[in-house]
């Protein structure tokens, strides 16, 4: 039978230190059940996050020992099938966010589900678009927060991150020590009120290292029609240009460009978005078209 790890199974700071929660071979499918991200705490619109226990928020499943996987390995997460379930949780936090200096009201505000769309306030029924905010691997030391971003991933609040999409890690201890949480239904770009629509959920997925890119920046990002380099910083500008020179290294390096056509091309078809603004590190992204390196004669098979 498939290996499954129930939202019991939860850890709140990826760390070298943490137990392994699962064992997996490389390219052996598995499913994480994961919790929303104030761990089921609010459960109705009478629970306002005043009542939240802080040390229970944003927990990841996991970790995942992914057998064979030693430091320094790029280790490709292949995101197979994703799904939120139950309803969503939002919350507005005075001076917290993007607009804190204008809200001035807690407030928790639920969001039913209806088929494949998420409900607004009874009026506006918006597609559902699932992601995950929280993925990633243990760093080589310490602890860190499930609630930041860096280079290990963690709470980067991608929307591309989403099924049908590989997430490219790098391990920093043997087994790299896996994790996932904090899917959200639906979330636009930014997060500027520290939410999306928070929801649990269940995902399935492959894990497997791709030797032929040790040395790739990461967090990298792979979906059906781009490739994408996620960076975080202490302020947009520095995530906003990590992220640009992490996509420039994996074009130069990777995928032979020079560095001219690499920026030319970045300046042309390349798409610098945001992730998250609401986290002390801010997260952004360098999105560039695969299409492209085709014509570059570039071997984007060799990934999958
Ligand atoms: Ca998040
Ligand atoms: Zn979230």
């Amino acid at each position: 039978m498939e290996k499954k790890l129930t939202r019991d199974n939860v850890f709140y700071a990826f760390s070298p230190d943490l137990e392994p929660a699962l064992s997996v071979q490389q390219g052996e499918t598995f499913t994480l059940e994961t919790h929303d991200c104030f761990t089921g705490q609010l459960k109705s619109e009478k629970d306002l996050l005043d009542v939240l226990d802080w040390d229970r928020v944003n927990p990841a499943t996991g970790p995942v020992f992914i057998e064979g996987v030693q430091p320094g390995d790029v280790v490709r997460v292949d995101i197979l099938k994703l799904d939120v379930i139950n309803q969503a949780t939002m919350v507005t936090v005075p001076h917290e966010g993007v607009l804190g200096d204008m809200i001035t009201e807690m407030e928790t505000a639920v969001l039913k589900y209806a088929g494949d769309h998420v409900i607004f306030r009874d009026k506006i029924s918006i597609p559902m678009a699932p992601m995950i905010g929280v993925i990633g691997v243990a760093p080589a030391q310490g602890k860190i927060p499930n609630g930041e971003p860096a280079a290990h991933g963690g709470n980067m609040d991608c929307t591309l991150i989403s099924e049908g999409v590989s997430v490219y890690f790098t391990a920093s201890v043997p087994g790299a020590l896996f994790g996932c949480g904090d899917f959200h239904a639906v979330m636009g770009d930014g997060e500027i009120v520290i939410c999306g629509a928070e929801s649990p959920g269940e995902v399935r997925l492959r894990a497997q290292v791709v030797p032929a890119l040790k040395g790739l920046p990461t967090p990298f990002i792979e979906t059906p029609e781009k490739f994408a380099a996620v960076a975080s910083a202490s302020s947009l500008d520095q995530a906003g240009t990590d992220a640009t020179h992490n996509m420039a290294a994996f074009l130069t390096q990777f995928a032979s460009l020079s560095i001219n056509d690499a920026g030319l091309l970045m300046s042309l078809v390349g798409d610098l978005k945001v992730c998250q603004v609401v986290d002390p590190q801010k997260t952004a992204r360098f999105e560039f078209p695969k299409w492209v390196l085709k014509e570059y004669g570039y071997a984007i098979s060799a990934l999958k």
